[in-house]
């Protein structure tokens, strides 16, 4: 295994419980200079930027939300530096955690870069620079992604910095830029601007969260802006440079040329897949135009007994869609049925409020032809919403006309991350509509509203106006 972030780590674990020997070798290092496990989920990604996220909202819903619970809150005040040393700790936590999995599954870690050389072999270098060779029957390569630079702004990890940096600001910025309005900008935004900051979000595009049902898209945007997220939509960025502690950024919209001054500059555009020395020529691996690892559909390679997983190959960046390709590899590998269902991956955006969805927007179903029926319920009509002071937002079912069948289902509003799964599930046994509405929910819960669109897809909402 080289890489032990979400794709590998599981692979790893999986391979083990398959009673194969198993060595997983990463060469991650954090910014003390430490190795750890767990990739860029753990250490640089999913994991410290919930706990930023969840943080930030505390702060936020105490000086905002407290007044309406009749509760008098004074001297609320941000102590950036326990914050991120929660962060940092739960990181450790966790990362360490995988560690002690991988001793009780006996799965030998070693830190150090893995190379693939021909015949399935692999050179490792440990980070004090001692080399050895290992053969393997089998090697997965999941080597993850880093984030994209633009030529136009590069990281100097300062004042231009990537995701990573921008989890880990020792003070609060005045007025912080961020470039991509993507799920990693909208969140990053979201943390900076709820501890104080004024930020500013240039994204090239003319819509807003292109990848997303446009409906919802427009109730983030609304509900973004409200909260002083100042986002500029076709924004495209020409230049950035540094002067005087401070970074001036230029672009061009509509309107022509613009300049803005920030004393920070997240660059979120995306993330490529790194690949970077990962196998010596003649190994049979090849990469596509994009840069991404070949595989088929099972995740195999051109090289006989070779996979790779997660971010390094083709379909969304998501930790979950790797940890499913790992564990299936590890499975095929040993000679076990696995299965991908790429049609039903969850995505989710940890803001306030949450966006989550899986399946098809309606723009993708109108422009596929499907006819559809289409039910929406809002948290305003359900009580558990409301006693959250959380009644933002909607569900949103999509399900053919024909066959009853759900196509997509979104949500924004409070716990919809948690909410998708019911969803997700409910889509991966192919449930229909009349599936969902036949299910009892707990009242009162959020997940009723999941019901309740499942009701208004046939017309049928009980505690809301059908339409
Ligand atoms: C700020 C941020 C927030 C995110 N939030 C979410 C989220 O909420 N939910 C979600 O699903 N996804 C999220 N992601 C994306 C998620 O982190 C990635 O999809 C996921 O980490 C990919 O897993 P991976 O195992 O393929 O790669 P990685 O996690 O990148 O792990 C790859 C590992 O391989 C190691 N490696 C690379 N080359 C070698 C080599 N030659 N030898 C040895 N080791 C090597 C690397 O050091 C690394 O440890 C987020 C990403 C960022 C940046």
């Amino acid at each position: 295994m080289i890489g032990a972030g979400p794709a590998g780590y599981p692979a790893a674990i999986r391979a083990a419980q398959n009673g194969l020997k198993v060595v997983c070798v990463d060469a991650w290092v954090n910014r003390d200079g430490g190795s750890a496990l767990g990739g860029t989920c753990l250490n640089a990604g999913c994991i410290p930027s919930k706990a930023l996220l969840e943080s930030s909202e505390l702060l936020h819903r105490a000086r905002s939300e407290f007044a309406a619970h009749g509760i008098t809150a004074s001297g609320i005040v941000l102590d950036l530096a326990v914050m991120q040393k929660r962060r940092a700790s739960i990181v450790r936590n966790m990362t360490g955690g995988i560690g002690s999995l991988f001793k009780a599954a006996g799965v030998t870690a070693i830190f150090g870069r893995g190379r693939l050389l021909p015949g399935r072999r692999v050179e490792v270098t440990r980070h004090d620079g001692s080399r050895s060779e290992l053969d393997a029957r089998h090697v997965v390569l999941a080597s993850g992604s880093e984030p994209t630079e633009l030529k136009s702004a590069r990281f100097d990890h300062e004042y231009i910095v990537d995701s990573w940096d921008a989890l880990e600001f020792d003070s609060v910025p005045g007025k912080l830029c961020v470039i991509g309005a993507g799920v990693i900008g909208l969140e990053l935004g979201s943390v900076w601007r709820r501890l104080g900051a004024e930020v500013v979000v240039l994204e090239a595009l003319e819509n807003f969260l292109a990848i997303a049902d446009q409906q919802l898209a427009g109730e983030a945007a609304r509900h973004f802006r409200k909260q002083g997220l100042d986002i500029r939509l076709g924004a495209k960025v020409t230049g950035a440079s540094v002067a005087n502690g401070a970074v001036s950024v230029s672009y061009s919209d509509r309107a022509g040329a613009q300049t803005l001054t920030a004393d920070k500059l997240i660059v979120a555009v995306g993330r490529r897949p790194y690949t970077t020395d990962l196998y010596a020529p003649g190994t049979g691996v090849e990469l596509d135009q994009r840069g991404f690892i070949q595989v088929d559909d099972q995740c195999r390679t051109g090289a006989d007994g070779v996979w790779a997983v997660g971010d390094c190959v083709r379909g969304p960046m998501l930790a979950h869609k790797g940890k499913e390709e790992g564990i299936a590899v590890a499975d095929l590998i040993a000679g076990r049925y696995a299965h991908v269902n790429y049609d039903v991956i969850p995505s989710v955006i940890y803001t306030a409020p949450e966006i989550a969805w899986v399946g098809q927007t309606e723009e993708q179903v109108r422009a596929a032809g499907t006819d559809c029926k289409i039910g929406v319920f809002p948290f305003a009509a359900s009580g558990r919403a409301r006693a959250m002071e959380a009644a933002v937002g909607f569900v949103k079912i999509l399900a053919a006309r024909d066959s009853d069948t759900i196509l997509g289902v979104h949500i924004i509003g409070p716990m919809a991350g948690e909410l998708i799964a019911e969803a997700t599930l409910a889509m991966e046994f192919q449930a229909s509509a009349e599936d969902l509405q036949r299910t009892i929910h707990a009242h009162p819960t959020l997940a009723e509203a999941l019901h309740e669109a499942a009701l208004a897809v046939d017309k049928r909402a009980i505690d809301s106006i059908n339409r």
